[in-house]
């Protein structure tokens, strides 16, 4: 075989390509469903990115910032979980991160079907890149982020809903 084919099916073989996953969301704030879903997957990736995307026609109630610093905090100990930020389409993003799976984590029927049709969608998009998609623990099956911002905004105690690792007080 000639030697630039050789190098090419060395930089091209999947079983050689490193897996890297991203987790794209909003993280307004970080869960304790949302920290599940990323530890489960660490072995089953080379890298997780845990990416907050940023889209401006939304009102978030934490700025990025701090939604960045409490996503570092929570996978601190993990060396191949990465925290970043991104604006744009998500498939763009992957691509850019070369990222060839999308991690989502899904509680209950409306999310599956929510996520269906994402998956679904990307696959039109782009067929280099495989949406995995993980059960979340019972535990934390009642747990979103809205419910979060909801308990903060009526002065309530959020603890269990999010990570031990970091604190939010209403
Ligand atoms: P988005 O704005 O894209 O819904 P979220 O931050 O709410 O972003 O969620 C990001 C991902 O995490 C989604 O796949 C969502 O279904 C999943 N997720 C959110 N809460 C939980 C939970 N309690 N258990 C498992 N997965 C969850």
């Amino acid at each position: 075989m000639r030697p630039g084919r050789i190098r090419y099916l060395r930089e091209h073989n999947p079983a050689r390509m490193k897996r890297i996953a991203i987790f794209p969301g909003s993280f307004d704030p970080i869960t304790r469903g949302h920290a599940n879903i990323v530890r489960r997957a660490v072995p089953l990736f080379d890298e997780i990115v845990v990416a907050i995307g940023v889209n401006s026609a939304k009102k978030y109630m934490f700025p990025l910032e701090q939604r960045m610093a409490w996503n570092e905090t929570v996978f601190a100990d993990l060396p191949t979980v990465t925290c970043d930020w991104y604006e744009g389409l998500t498939l763009d993003y992957c691509r850019k991160r070369g990222g060839t799976f999308m991690l989502r984590g899904i509680r209950n029927g409306g999310d599956f079907e929510y996520e269906r049709t994402i998956a679904q969608m990307s696959r039109y998009m782009d067929k280099g890149i495989e949406t995995v998609i993980m059960f979340t623990d019972p535990e934390y099956a009642p747990i979103s982020s809205t419910l979060v911002r909801e308990v903060l905004r009526n002065g309530g105690n959020v603890d269990s809903f999010i990570p031990p690792q970091i604190a939010i007080h209403a």
